[in-house]
Order: structure tokens, then C-alpha cells, then sequence
């Protein structure tokens, strides 16, 4: 007898020939996730089985782990077609639990089993009720579900299921580039493509000494909580502060923030292909603030040709609040340090930016020259998982 987790892919499952592939890179980040821990990986058509003696722990962790649509701890006995000894073993189980009623599911992927599943289902729930007392089945809406799964060379039960996170494995996608503000918006961005199997790495820009350290710091922070989905993640943060302090001397202020941004993605444009990103992410909305219009965001778009993602492009703020308390980025967003878009914020920035008046306006700075020293500065700053406290030193 044997207690061990099993792992189902969901929507991966829907990939045909390139599966392993995806299940493949799925393995090396379950492996990734669980170093600390002595684990055992085995594959069993359409199902992955993980041994290990820390599975608490180990269960805890696999709920950040992209491609996993669900993951249950299951009991293992040897194939038998002795019906009794299962319904006996299953029972046993079920006394560990408090429940009123209960349903049981049977999937049969071993066809040789002389029983059919709704059968087997039957048989066990007439076991479990012949043996315990004021219990009912319940098949809609039981308190404890009862799963037993009949496999080539095993059958296992379990009870009740967590859900996983979905998606795809990380990095299964390529690697694209996160603009990671200290906001509410980015960090969900970020994780809504980890989530489709991209690998992020992020950007943020700083304009020391009108932005502080503490605004850094807290963009690492927001950084560590992605890289616990992320595998790990690396930061680059670009010093912004020549080109807004250009821009705030020499242009218009109803256009500071459309050029401000337009100079952000063309910076963005170049960090992504030097690092082998395939797309930009950011947390743009549409209608949020100014710079987020459709007309804004045409101009500012226009001056990449890297495809721009914006996951959150049809989100309600609300919705996003929630996925930020979810994935517990929230209150660092929130905390309240000032960002390099909001100290030069214009009291009228234009709602409806001209692509002609835009061009003309960077012709007053000297923009290239300046994009091209910001880049060659990029610090990159490596973020793993393990250690919260490591990346303060670097501060
Ligand atoms: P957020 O809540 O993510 O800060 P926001 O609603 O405040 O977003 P903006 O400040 O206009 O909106 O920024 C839109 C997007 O541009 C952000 O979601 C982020 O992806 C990117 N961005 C903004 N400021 C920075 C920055 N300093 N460094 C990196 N990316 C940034
Ligand atoms: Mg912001």
C-alpha cells in the first residue's frame, strides 16, 4: 500500500503530437519546484505519479506550478480484480473522514477489468454504506467524493480534489519580456503569462533620484512572488531618469506620458531581443488612464514591432484586485511609494495623441543616443525562489 500524488494535465491533454514535449518541460519544472525535496517522477499515459516522503510539503508547492490541472494525494494497491479487497481498502480510507454524504467515480483506462465503471462505483458505495453508519449518496452535490481509477497495473483511490493551476509548463511557450511597474496591473499581467507557458523575465524603469529605493525594492519583491511561478526571474531594471528629465524640459506636458512611453517600448523592444523575448507584456487596460486609450495606445504601440501583450487588455480593475490578492501581490502594490509615471504626471495629458505631433515633438531630444546609454546600463538582477531576504543585500 502506497500513498503518492497524481498529477493530470487538463487542457494539455487536448496536444496530440507534440504532448511530450509539453509534458516533458511540465516534468523538469515539477523537478525544478520540488529540488529541495527526494522525489520520485513517473509517467503513466495521461497521468504523472510523484513518490516522496515529504508530501505535504510537496503538494503544497505543486499548486504553483503551471500545466497542472489537477492534483490529488492518491492510494496505490497492486491490480487485482478482487472487488472486495478494493471496496475493504477504500473503506478503510473513508473512516478517516467526517461526512453526511458521499458519490463515488470510477474511470476504468484498463479495459481488461471484468467490471464496468458504474458497476464498480456501485459495488463500493454499497460497501461503504453496509459499513458505516447514517450515511447517503449524494451524486450531485456529495460532502466527500470517493474516486477510484482502474490502470493497467494499479488501482488507485483517492478522495476529494485540488484543482491545479492550468495553463501550460512554463517556458513551453518561450520567453517573453515583462514591464513590471510597482503597480497592481503588471504583476497580474505577468502571471496570466507564466500561466500560458511563457517564461517572463521583467523590466522595470527607475528615474533615481525622483524614484527611491524603496520603489526598487518593491518591484523585486513583486518579482519574488512571480518567480515562485516562474521557476526563477530575471529583472532588469533601466535607469530612465536622463530621458524623462529630456523630456520633461523639452516637450509639451499634455504629451509627456504618450512620449514617456513611447520611449519605454522602444527601450523594451531592444531589452527583449537582446534576451531572446519573443513578446512584450504589459499591464495595460483598456480606458484605465489616458495613456491606455485606444488612440493612446496606437501611437505608443506604433514605435515596436515586437508583439505587445496586454493580458489584462478586457479586465475590470476589480477582477484584477482579486487575481492580485490571489497570487499575494496586492499589498505590495499597494504600499505606497511613487513610480517613475507618476512623478511627472501633467494635469491634462492628451486623451487623443497625434502621431504626427508625436514625431515632431522627439525630434526636440536626442533620444537615440540616450536609449542606447540607458540599455547599455541595464542591471540585471537574478531572482530566485529560495531565499526571500538574499536580494536585499544587493540594495
Ligand atoms: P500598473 O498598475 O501595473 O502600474 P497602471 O495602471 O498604473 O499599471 P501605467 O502606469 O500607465 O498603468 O502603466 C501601464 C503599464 O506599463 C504597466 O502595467 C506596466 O506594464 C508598464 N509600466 C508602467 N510603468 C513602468 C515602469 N516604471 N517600469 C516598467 N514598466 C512600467
Ligand atoms: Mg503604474
Amino acid at each position: 500500500m502506497n500513498r503518492l500524488i497524481m498529477i493530470k494535465y487538463g487542457e494539455l491533454s487536448t496536444k496530440k503530437d507534440n504532448i511530450n514535449v509539453f509534458l516533458k518541460q511540465l516534468k523538469k519544472n515539477i523537478e525544478f519546484a520540488l529540488k529541495d525535496y527526494d522525489v520520485n517522477i513517473e509517467f503513466d499515459k495521461g497521468r504523472m505519479f510523484v513518490e516522496t516522503k515529504d508530501i505535504d510539503k510537496v503538494v503544497e508547492r505543486l499548486q504553483y506550478v503551471a500545466g497542472i490541472h489537477e492534483y490529488n494525494i492518491v492510494y496505490k494497491m497492486k491490480y487485482s480484480e478482487d472487488i472486495d479487497e478494493l471496496g475493504q481498502n477504500v473503506l478503510e480510507k473513508v473512516k478517516d473522514y467526517e461526512f453526511n454524504t458521499f458519490r463515488v467515480t470510477t474511470k476504468r483506462s484498463n479495459k481488461k477489468y471484468p467490471l464496468e465503471s458504474m458497476e464498480v462505483s456501485r459495488i463500493i458505495g454499497a460497501i461503504i454504506l453496509k459499513n458505516t453508519k447514517d450515511k447517503k449518496v449524494d451524486v450531485h452535490n456529495p460532502e466527500l467524493n470517493v474516486n477510484v481509477e482502474i490502470r493497467l497495473n494499479a488501482i488507485y483511490y483517492y478522495f476529494n480534489s485540488e484543482e491545479g493551476l492550468g495553463g501550460y509548463p512554463v517556458t513551453s511557450a518561450g520567453k517573453g519580456l515583462l514591464m513590471l511597474s510597482g503597480g497592481i496591473d503588471s504583476p497580474v499581467a505577468g502571471y496570466m503569462a507564466i500561466k500560458r507557458g511563457v517564461k517572463i523575465e521583467a523590466l522595470y524603469f527607475e528615474s533615481p533620484p525622483h524614484t527611491s529605493i524603496e520603489a526598487k525594492n518593491k518591484v523585486i519583491n513583486l518579482a519574488k512572488k512571480l518567480a515562485i511561478y516562474n521557476n526563477d526571474i530575471k529583472l532588469h531594471v533601466i535607469n530612465f531618469t536622463k530621458i524623462q528629465e529630456a523630456i520633461y524640459r523639452n516637450i509639451p506636458h499634455d504629451y509627456l506620458i504618450t512620449i514617456m512611453r513611447r520611449m519605454m517600448y522602444r527601450i523594451s523592444e531592444k531589452i527583449a531581443h537582446r534576451n531572446r523575448c519573443k513578446i512584450l507584456i504589459n499591464g495595460e487596460s483598456i480606458g484605465q488612464v489616458a495613456s491606455q486609450t485606444l488612440s493612446s495606445m496606437a501611437v505608443i504601440n506604433e514605435v515596436v514591432r515586437i508583439p505587445v501583450i496586454r493580458p489584462l487588455a478586457c479586465f475590470d480593475k476589480l477582477d484584477i484586485i482579486k487575481i492580485s490578492e490571489k497570487i499575494d501581490t496586492y499589498n505590495i502594490s499597494i504600499e505606497p511609494y511613487e513610480d517613475c509615471c507618476t512623478i511627472f504626471v501633467p494635469k491634462h495629458p492628451v486623451i487623443n495623441p497625434e502621431h504626427d505631433k508625436c514625431e515632431e515633438y522627439e525630434k526636440l531630444i536626442e533620444y537615440e543616443e540616450l536609449i542606447r546609454e540607458a540599455i547599455a546600463n541595464d542591471e540585471v538582477i537574478k531572482i530566485s525562489n529560495e531565499d526571500n531576504n538574499k536580494y536585499s543585500d544587493l540594495l
